[in-house]
């Protein structure tokens, strides 16, 4: 499919499947290589990361868990700016090498916000990992340890990123028609 209709917006084919997969393949690498023997612990961020944590997981060989937080901050095609926590962390995370794993850094509001709500846990160590990363659009001054994807400032869909709760369950990517 190179166009999709979702609600009342148009879309088109952006990034697919094969590539996707290649990228988190070459941060799976990367991180394999330097969380090798650390036990890290992967938090997803609850709902547009699910995809992204799936297939990243399947690539990672270094002994592991994974875990997820829910969080909401966006509605329609715009960043709030507001984090609500609907899921939270719990206590195994003290001591712990995590490593965030978000669909998409935009202003980096919502990430710099759970890293914060993280630290409190008293984590060992706290690296970030993200499928696509806006950097037109990133607001604060935190490294991303592992970005998979820059792109640039246009709102997209599929591969767990939504349009209003639609659009997730696509196998590629698309942007916005304008
Ligand atoms: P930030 O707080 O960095 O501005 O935004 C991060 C969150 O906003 C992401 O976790 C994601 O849920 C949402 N977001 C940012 N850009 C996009 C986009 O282009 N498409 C979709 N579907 N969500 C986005
Ligand atoms: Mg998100």
């Amino acid at each position: 499919m190179s166009t999709v209709k979702i609600k009342d917006k148009e879309f088109s084919i952006f990034i697919p499947e094969t590539q996707i997969l290649e990228a988190i393949q070459r941060l799976a690498n990367k991180i394999n290589e330097e969380m090798e023997g650390k036990n890290p612990l992967f938090v997803g961020i609850l709902n547009g990361s699910f995809m992204f944590a799936g297939d990243l997981m399947k690539c990672i060989k270094t002994n592991c868990e994974i875990s997820f937080i829910k969080v909401a901050s966006y509605s329609g095609t715009s960043s709030s700016g507001e984090v609500k926590q609907l899921i939270g962390f719990n206590d195994s995370i003290k001591g712990r090498n995590v490593v965030i794993l978000e669909d998409i850094v935009d202003t980096g509001v919502t990430l710099e916000n759970i890293i914060n709500q993280l630290k409190e846990h008293e984590p060992a160590d706290v690296r970030l990992a993200t499928l696509l990363y806006k950097p037109a659009a990133f607001r604060k001054t935190f490294k991303i340890d592992y970005v998979a994807m820059e792109i640039p400032n246009d709102f997209i869909v599929g591969y767990g990123l939504d349009y209003d709760g639609y659009g997730r369950n696509l196998r590629d990517i698309y942007k916005i028609v304008e």
